[in-house]
């Protein structure tokens, strides 16, 4: 076994001061340079720290009390402890400053790309209650109905987490309102260690332009006992509810959504629009969850893109075809892959909709559609990439560099996975030209980035 050599042990308590933060925002502080980090820290901050866990070549601390506070310190909104705000303790300032340098430092590290301008983050006027979208875990206690978030690392629901300040303020109504109408009908709170009892979590998405409502109840249970009185309950008193889908999901997992949905109520899609397209959205499809940047990050993606009417166009994790559709407003053609059935149905109806008929969108793993588009002759002028967060299958990178297209712009939700896949596109004859942080996620530690790629030759 490799020798313990940390300068501190486990349970004592040190003075420490903070020199910097980690990607999740803990503070960094150093003892003869063995780094600890410590959650609610800030750098120029200085405290008393307990240490938790001493590793060989860093450990982590708890801290106690601070002795010299930042100035970049502030009240958080909210004291629930669950998986989601992290940043609530640090000025909004700071949080893009945060932001920023793990961009500039993942180009620099990562895809030593340390000449590649990158642009300041564009945040938000007020980066509160902008999230479109909840999907909270129901439980039980003392026999009523609880809804909230899971606490930090663990699976114990902080009970009624309406005041959250990250959702829009409907949302949370909602949920309070699904919570008080479901324990009024007696409906029982799935039990994870059990495997027993009904509902497990409420979804609820709203459209920021048309502001229609989607709620989802995902059960257990085949059934949802008492759905006729909750729809009829829920859609008097929120009128702009206009679709409630059941969701079975029966299987012992962490994955929200099981594979069964019925429409119980109105339409399968509720609507928003962005810009001059309307789309259509279905309960397990993936819309972007912070609908004032979003049109911001999409501008930025447009511009790069900087299309031409003659230009062949691909879109590769389109999702329900945001991205492919205001391409399409200026290509001769927009092919768009998707890995998800009922987003690519809703792409093709959202095409249909918006009277675009240049767009073709596809089920499948971006990975596989890509090189069988190559074999098939397909020699895209741009390709557009919005991967999930573990960024693009080699696969894919593969295809893409195969298929010489003039320009790629790269969205990503993952500074790390952007900056590994950049490398591997500027070996493959692509010169990286700008990169956008756009905070789509304040208050929390996620960075989306838009990107773009010219072809070297
Ligand atoms: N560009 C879209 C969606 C981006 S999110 C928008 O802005 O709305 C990433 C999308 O990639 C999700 O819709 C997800 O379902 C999809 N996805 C995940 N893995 C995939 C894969 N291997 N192939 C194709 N699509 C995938």
């Amino acid at each position: 076994m490799a020798k313990h050599n940390a300068p501190v042990k486990k349970n004592e308590t040190i003075s420490l001061r903070f020199e910097d933060l980690t990607h999740e925002g803990s503070g960094v502080g150093k003892v003869n340079g063995y780094p600890l980090f410590v959650p609610n820290a800030l750098p120029e901050e200085e405290g008393e720290v307990k240490v938790v866990k001493a590793n060989k070549n860093f450990g982590f601390g708890k801290l106690l009390h601070l002795t010299k506070e930042s100035p970049e310190r502030v009240e958080p909104v909210c004291h629930d402890h669950c998986n989601g705000c992290g940043l609530q303790h640090m000025s909004y300032q700071l949080q893009l400053e945060m932001k920023q340098n793990q961009v500039q430092n993942a180009m620099k590290k990562v895809a030593h790309l340390e000449h590649v301008p990158v642009h300041p983050i564009i945040g938000m006027d007020d980066p509160l209650h902008y999230r479109n979208k909840v999907q909270i875990p129901v439980g039980e206690k003392n026999g009523e109905l609880i809804t909230g978030f899971y606490q930090k690392r663990s699976h114990r629901i902080i009970e009624n987490t309406e005041t959250c300040s990250t959702h829009n303020e409907v949302i949370n109504e909602v949920v309070k309102a699904v919570r008080s109408i479901a324990n009024r009908l007696g409906i029982s709170a799935y039990n994870e260690e059990k495997h027993s009892g009904v509902l497990r979590h409420i979804m609820v998405r709203t459209g920021e332009e048309t502001k229609d409502i989607m709620v989802v109840l995902v059960t257990r249970t085949n059934e949802l006992p008492h759905k006729d009185e909750l729809v009829e309950e829920l859609t008097k008193q929120f009128p702009h509810v206009k679709s409630v889908v059941h969701n079975i999901n029966d299987k012992r997992t962490n994955v929200i959504m099981g594979k069964k949905t019925k429409v119980i109520w109105g339409d399968e899609y509720i609507y928003d629009k962005i810009g001059d397209i309307t789309f259509a959205i279905s309960a397990k499809s993936f819309y972007q969850v912070n609908p004032p940047q979003t049109k911001t990050l999409y501008d930025k993606a447009l511009e790069y893109a900087a299309i031409d009417s003659g230009d062949i166009v691909i879109d590769a994790y389109c999702g329900i075809g945001t991205i492919s559709l205001f391409l399409a407003q200026k290509a001769k053609k927009v092919y768009g892959v998707e890995i998800v059935p009922e987003a690519i149905s809703d792409a093709k109806m959202n095409a249909k909709k918006n009277g675009i008929t240049n767009a073709e969108f596809y089920v499948g793993e971006a990975e596989k559609i890509m090189p069988w588009w190559k074999a098939q002759g397909l020699n895209p002028d741009v390709i557009v990439v919005d991967p999930p967060r573990k960024g693009c299958d080699e696969e894919l990178l593969k295809a893409m560099i195969a298929m010489q297209p003039k320009r790629i712009v790269y969205v990503s939700c993952n500074p790390s996975t952007l900056a590994r896949d950049l490398r591997i596109l500027e070996d493959g004859g692509f010169a990286t030209q700008e990169v956008q942080p756009v905070d789509m996620f304040p208050n929390t530690p996620h960075i989306e980035n838009v990107c773009w790629l010219e072809r070297k030759l």
